[in-house]
């Protein structure tokens, strides 16, 4: 038995999908069509039934009408009436150009199906098939298989398999290459676009090519690349034989842009392996009614950031001096993160639906995303695993391990199973580790980590000139320009601001009586070194205050990676195997890339 939708893609003014669908091998006196509250890999209800209207159904053999009852928000009840086949009809709301977007405009139709397309309750794993009417000299892409023309029809093998294969149609740019014989597209869609075809067919290449090396092959047979050039960005999703992103269409330059388009395309493309296949047992088949819960959303998302960024050094796009630079960037972050004390790796993980899909203003005082800290924790179980089997084993081992013993279709991994098998491939007992760093929250040591590859870590030093006019004091908070008042966001915990009681919402404007405007307000703590006391005048929920506060001394502006002085030759080894390049790490401030003596 197979499920039949037909999408008409011609209506761009109202940014209307009329949609058939034609559900056969029924048996009984009704049946429950039920659209997704999520799509896989955004962690986050979005209820997409609001988008779709006017569901009716009929007979086709007499052409009856049947009743629909709406059950609850994202669920609809067909009546039968005995017939073996009923056609049902509804149109979608289709215009949000996101990364799980469903947009029909005078130039495209993109069909995520999880936002228009409903299943059929206890049929998700029949086939579905989607054929399109779109205007004739549209191309469509797709990596479903075409099972039919006039019009041209795809099917899944089942709904999984539907809701993670976008569909799109139109005319976008069609760039094509190979990496270790299998043949990749990239789709640029959307209207301009400063890219460079050329380089980015073979930067791409050679990103994919270092992944499909670290795997000892490809588990597909094609891919795409969906790039839907956008005024604003909005990340990317990873699909089963591609990756949908939506990225700004003047981002690839300059070059520091450039490298961040690469990175997500990177980050995407190694959820082929990890989350599309390695994936903890909730992530696949899937429950589209609520919320799926797992603690290893960092193992699936900070590894895989975290190899995003590596494999483009190993790959040779950008260098090992770059990727530390990165790599330190992120640990600044998460040491200005008071969360890190607070919440554990595995929480932030099995929270990700109310903490980092709906973050609010106490958010950084409360939690750490599992990106930021799943990236961190990786580098450093690399570097543990690496530094204690004198490079015999690594991060790399046990993925390719993950790949072997779970990269078969429908086998999960348990949430207890990762540790166990990364102490096995390493040889060593991580147990610790794994206790300190993702059930708990130690403080991460990260100069201990990077003694393994012969790094240091630690602030980087400011320059200073004798002209400077030393630092200025510090609040800590964080505050945005509101109608050119300092309106403050976040207050963080045991800083300064905390102290005074400066709360969130608070609209500063003056300091020790002087006006101040946002624009101003970084020069008036200049003149407030750590431990001056300033009078702040302030607005809280419309009512004017003084609040005396004494700064602090800010925290480092930067962090570093640098070479051991007494890099031993194990330490060289070990980051030339990790880094894929020769013992050529920042030396020291402003000598980026240049050997060591
Ligand atoms: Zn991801």
């Amino acid at each position: 038995m197979t499920i039949r939708y037909t999408l008409t893609g011609d209506r761009a003014n109202d940014h209307r999908v009329p949609v058939t669908g034609e559900i056969d091998g029924l048996q009984g006196p009704t049946f429950d069509l039920v659209l997704p509250v999520w799509v896989p890999g955004s962690y986050v209800v979005l209820d997409y039934s609001k988008n779709l209207d006017g569901l009716t159904a009929r007979i086709p053999a007499d052409g009856r009408s049947v009743p629909v009852e709406r059950i609850d928000k994202s669920r609809w009840r067909v009546a039968t009436e005995g017939a073996p086949v009923v056609e049902v009809q509804f149109s979608v709301y289709a215009y949000q150009m996101l990364t799980e977007g469903m947009d029909v405009t005078s130039d495209h139709l993109f069909v995520n199906a999880a936002l228009g397309l409903p299943y059929v309750e206890g049929r998700k794993d029949e086939p579905y098939e989607v054929a399109l009417r779109v205007p004739s000299d549209w191309k469509i892409y797709t990596e479903l298989p075409e099972v039919g023309t006039s019009p041209p029809r795809y099917r899944a093998h089942d709904y999984d398999e539907l809701v993670d294969s976008p569909i799109d149609c139109g005319h976008p740019v069609d760039l094509g290459f190979h990496a270790a014989g299998v043949p990749h597209r990239i789709l640029l869609c959307g209207r301009g676009g400063n890219y460079e075809a050329h380089r980015l067919q073979e930067d791409l290449r050679k990103i994919t090519e270092a992944q499909i090396r670290l795997f000892g092959g490809s588990p597909v047979r094609h891919y795409t690349f969906f790039v839907h050039l956008n005024d604003i960005p909005d990340g990317a999703l990873e699909h089963l034989n591609s990756n949908s992103a939506v990225y700004p269409r003047n981002g690839f330059r300059p070059h520091s842009d450039y490298l961040k388009f690469l990175a997500t395309a990177s980050h995407e493309y190694f959820h082929l392996y990890n989350v599309k296949r390695i994936h903890p047992k909730v992530l696949g088949p899937f429950d589209y009614t609520k919320e799926v819960y797992t603690k290893l959303l960092w193992a699936m998302e900070g590894t895989t950031d975290y190899y995003g960024y590596l494999m483009m050094v190993r790959g040779g796009v950008t260098s090992p001096t770059k990727f530390l630079e990165t790599a330190a960037g992120e640990a600044h972050r998460y040491l200005a993160t008071p969360g890190r004390h607070v919440r554990s790796l595995e929480e932030s993980s099995y929270l990700a639906w109310i903490d980092l899909y709906k973050p609010m203003e106490e958010t950084r005082n409360r939690s750490i995303s599992y990106y930021l800290k799943g990236l961190l924790v990786s580098l450093c179980l690399d570097l543990e695993i690496r530094g204690r089997t004198e490079n015999r084993a690594s991060l790399d081992t046990v993925m390719q391990a993950l790949w072997t013993r779970f990269g078969q279709p429908g086998k999960g991994i348990g949430e207890e199973e990762f540790l166990p098998v990364a102490s096995e491939v390493a040889g060593i007992d991580l147990a610790p580790f794994f206790a300190r760093y993702i059930s708990g929250v130690e403080e991460i040591d990260f100069d201990q980590f990077a003694r393994h590859a012969g790094l240091t870590f630690g602030p980087k030093p400011a320059k200073t000139e004798p002209e400077d006019d030393g630092e200025p004091g510090w609040l800590g908070v964080e505050y945005e320009n509101k109608e050119s008042l300092v309106r403050v966001t976040t207050v963080y915990d045991g800083g300064p601001g905390r102290r005074a009681g400066l709360s969130p919402g608070d609209e500063i404007v003056a300091v020790d009586q002087v006006r101040v405007p946002h624009e101003k307000f970084s020069t008036a703590l200049l003149r407030a070194p750590a431990g001056t006391t300033i009078d702040l005048a302030l607005f809280r929920r419309g009512w004017l205050l003084h609040v005396p506060v004494t700064t602090g001394a800010p925290p480092p502006e930067k962090h570093q990676f640098r070479a051991r002085e007494d890099a031993t030759l194990a330490q060289k080894a070990v980051y030339e195997s990790w880094l894929g390049a020769k013992w050529t790490p920042p030396e020291k401030t402003g000598d980026a890339g240049k050997p060591a003596a």
